[in-house]
């Protein structure tokens, strides 16, 4: 009597290799207008997305910031609320990648910002940044 479990399978092995993540980066140009402290570009790999950054005011202690998007004539105008607490298990960010995986490029990057004293506030560490061609170079957490 032949057991089923003796026959060869044919067992699929997953052979993809760690994709190298997509290099971040964060580039803060100061431009005080208003609330509004700045230019940000935020990329990640080639992709690059520009947003006003302001200052929100912030009731959770940390420091809270707004980004927005610069969208495309036609596109929906997006901005999102960063807020970087003083636990750093409470950062939080309006975007569906926040939402979705718990991290995002945006807090991130403002993390980063913060750290590197570009903006006054120091919340903790969440990133490693690398100064770089006046911008920064987010090291992968
Ligand atoms: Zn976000």
């Amino acid at each position: 009597m032949t057991s089923l479990l003796s026959q060869p399978r044919s067992v699929k092995v997953s052979k993809s290799k760690p994709r190298p993540k997509p290099e971040r980066r964060i580039l803060f140009q100061s431009f005080p207008n208003g609330p509004r402290l700045g230019l940000v570009r935020i990329s990640v790999g080639t992709e690059a997305a520009d947003y006003w950054l302001s200052r929100l005011p912030s009731d959770f202690g940390g420091a809270a910031f707004r980004l927005e998007k610069f969208a495309p004539e036609g596109d929906e105008p997006a901005s999102y609320d960063v807020l970087l607490a003083d636990d750093q298990g409470h950062h939080s960010c309006e975007c569906k990648g926040f939402l979705r995986w718990g991290r995002c490029k945006h807090v991130d990057g403002m993390s980063a910002l913060c750290l590197s004293g570009r903006l006054s506030s120091a919340p903790p560490r969440v990133v490693d940044a690398v100064e770089e061609d006046g911008g920064l170079r987010l090291v992968a957490g």
